[in-house]
């Protein structure tokens, strides 16, 4: 795999192309296929030069595909010489030079944040290219504020300084500045100094590697193949990481990815291959990974107030929030309780409902109801409210006893009924139940019409809408958990509003900061939350809370990520999107262990039987979801099963062209298995 480095300078005239020069030199008297670019050059000869000295056959409009003859800012030359610049343009010499080189020196033109054209800086065309960076800095005095300048801003673009070295422009003399000024950068900017290359009299190349063998450390910039460095990662994780909802001894055995880095639909794994994000990272990510807003909402937030606690206190981004949530979810919720994950946001839901009975002096009301193959999250409260036998069975004496709504998969009613009929008749018998258990009865909490994790169950119309109004009649709290179907996930903002819902809470969690970092929100009506308004004698408080509530840097990514939907018209430009999904998931019947596709909105099911006919599954030792998903990883793509169901749940940003890749995949992945 060839290695490339992008070389800027702290400013203009520091001494890059004979850096580059001199890099390249010893890394080709050390046996490599060196190669150099120079994307963009005002007047000069550097690419010429840099041809000549280090005898390379590359075509200069190879090595140099931008010249303007002028020496100003490539954004000034480029424009005066009537030169339209096109990242492309160099994005396909770079895989040129490549593929013919092992270590490619990519050269800029100026400092790191010069612009090519409007709005597209040096930094950009390095961050287009994904290049760690070498910086070039003056020796003598001056250099400590560019250059901390300089590798600060490297990283504030998320790239990395691969290291500094120091360029003696002049024959000068040897002071203070020139000695002590390595040391401070390297201590200050957290850098490696690669070394210094000394004053040259002339560019034999003969005289340059005598002068500059031993003050450069070619070594320190060759080594750490990405491999080796991969492999360090997997056994490090083998040895320290022990893995969600996995069985670690099979982990052991396998070879794991390893995620090093992520832009829109794609993640990157630390050999630097690609692979299209199918689940957004298990069902949260929304407008696509680093997402240039968010990213700067996320800094800003940063800049201004790291955390600071909600128990005594309030903070700014949290109230914003609050407000913005309460302005977009289903009317009547009014009150805003904030937690860490989906399941918290249940453990509090649950919580609430519960207490709000006891408070109020309806003691009686202690039983919560749920639906057979439901899924609200792993703490205990949550795993009580849950129906997934596997996930929660061997808990069973830790978990608390709750009524159980016989439910039907929408794929497989029982023998003798038939879906979606029997949806109703469960609610029919639930309306049985309420009619003599009322008053013992707590809350219903539900996953509205998309029941995630028990395979993508997707409900038939109206059984939603129904289950709200037995609610309403039998006074029972209908707790709607969106965790999963929250912030656009099947087309709308919020499930509910298909069928114009107002639950009486609502779960949040997943999507709610676009897929980045933890936070859930339990949203509460008014009659709920004057429940809980008593004097302080009374202790009938809500107690509890968890430390990082309400944490500021999460709201902040929340709210930007609100500001995304509005401003991309993010639910407007997902129609035409599902309409394409639509269509050409239709073709996945054509695959004989295809039983069942099903899909509301972006988030689909693909439900593999060994038989058709007879719905037969397959026996889930055979992990064939498992087996499906590892050979989609060789199409480039990331999903995960739940069991026999294949999932796709793209980020809702993923495009027609991507959303195509995908399925692509998807299918070539379940037609790999069917042979
Ligand atoms: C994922 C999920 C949860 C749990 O969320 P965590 O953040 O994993 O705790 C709860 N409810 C639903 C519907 C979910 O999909």
């Amino acid at each position: 795999m060839t290695k490339a480095f992008f070389i800027t300078g702290t400013d203009t005239g520091v001494g890059k192309t004979m850096t580059t020069y001199v890099l390249g030199l010893l890394a080709q008297q050390k046996g490599i296929n060196v190669g150099v670019m120079k994307p963009v050059q005002c007047a000069g000869e550097d690419a010429q030069f840099l041809k000549k000295s280090l005898h390379l056959d590359d075509d200069v409009r190879s090595i140099n595909p931008y010249f303007a003859k002028e020496p100003l800012s490539p954004h000034l030359a480029l424009a005066r010489a009537k030169i339209k610049f096109n990242i492309e343009k160099i994005q396909k010499e770079f895989r040129a030079l490549s593929q013919k080189h092992d270590l490619l020196l990519v050269e800029g033109a100026g400092g790191f944040l010069v612009p090519i054209k409007d709005k597209y800086l040096m930094a950009d065309l390095a961050r287009d290219l994904d290049l760690e960076i070498i910086v070039v800095a003056r020796l003598g005095l001056g250099t400590i504020n560019h250059t901390l300048l300089t590798i600060k801003q490297i990283r504030h673009y998320g790239l990395k300084v691969k290291g500094v070295v120091f360029s003696e422009s002049k024959k000068s003399v040897k002071g203070l500045p020139e000695k002590m000024n390595p040391e401070i950068i390297k201590k200050l900017g957290d850098v490696p100094v690669l070394g210094i290359v000394p004053f040259l009299k002339n560019f034999d190349r003969r005289h340059v590697y005598q002068k500059c063998r031993r003050t450069i450390n070619i070594n320190a910039i060759l080594k750490e193949s990405k491999e080796s460095r991969t492999q360090q990662l997997v056994d490090w994780d083998k040895e320290y990481v022990w893995h969600p909802f996995t069985q670690m001894k099979d982990w052991l055995g396998e070879r794991p990815l390893v995620i090093d880095e992520a832009k829109g639909s794609y993640l990157t794994d630390s050999d630097g291959n690609r692979y299209l994000d199918g689940v957004s990272s298990l069902w949260v990510n929304v407008h696509g990974h680093r997402h240039p807003k968010i990213n700067e909402a996320i800094e800003r937030q940063l800049n201004k107030l790291d955390h600071s606690t909600l128990l005594g206190l309030a903070n700014t981004p949290s109230i914003e929030l609050a407000k913005r949530l309460v302005e977009i979810v289903p009317k009547g919720l009014a009150k805003v309780f904030y937690s860490d994950s989906g399941s918290t946001s249940v453990e509090v839901a649950i919580k609430i409902a519960y207490q709000y009975w006891q408070n109020i002096g309806k003691t009686q009301k202690r039983t919560l109801v749920h639906l057979a193959n439901s899924y609200h999250g792993d703490t205990l409260g949550s795993v009580s409210v849950g129906g997934i036998g596997l996930f929660h069975r061997v808990y069973r004496d830790l978990v608390f006893k709750t009524m159980q709504l016989d439910f039907p998969d929408c794929y497989r009613a029982p023998v003798g009924k038939t879906y979606p009929d029997y949806a109703f008749e469960c609610l029919d018998k639930f309306e049985a139940t309420l009619r003599e258990k009322h008053d013992e009865i707590a809350a219903l909490i539900v996953e509205p019409i998309v029941q995630g994790a028990a395979g993508m169950i997707m409900w038939p119309d109206g059984v939603l809408k129904r289950m709200e109004e037995l609610c309403k009649k039998y006074n029972v709290i209908f707790i709607v958990d969106e965790v999963a179907t929250g912030f656009g996930r099947t087309g709308k903002m919020f499930a509910c509003e298909h069928e114009d819902v107002h639950p009486d809470i609502l779960c949040l969690a997943k999507g709610i900061t676009g897929g980045y970092l933890p936070l859930a929100a339990t949203l509460t009506t008014d009659k709920i939350y004057q429940g809980f308004l008593f004097d302080y004698k009374d202790q009938k408080t809500f107690f509890h809370g968890h430390t990082y509530t309400g944490n500021p840097i999460c709201s902040a990514a929340a709210l930007a990520s609100l500001k995304v939907f509005k401003e991309e018209k993010t639910l407007q430009k997902l129609q035409p999107k599902i309409k394409f999904l639509e269509k050409k998931l239709k073709s996945f019947y054509n695959l004989k262990y295809v039983g069942d596709v099903r899909q509301r909105g972006f988030m689909i099911g693909i439900e593999l039987v060994k038989n058709r006919e007879a719905k037969e599954p397959f026996p889930w030792e055979e992990r064939i979801g498992v087996k499906v998903c590892q050979k989609a990883r060789e199409h480039g793509v990331i999903l995960r099963p739940l069991g026999n169901v294949i999932v796709l749940m793209p980020p809702l940003s993923m495009s027609i062209k991507e959303l195509k890749e995908l399925l692509d995949a998807t299918y070539l992945s379940i037609k790999h298995i069917s042979e």
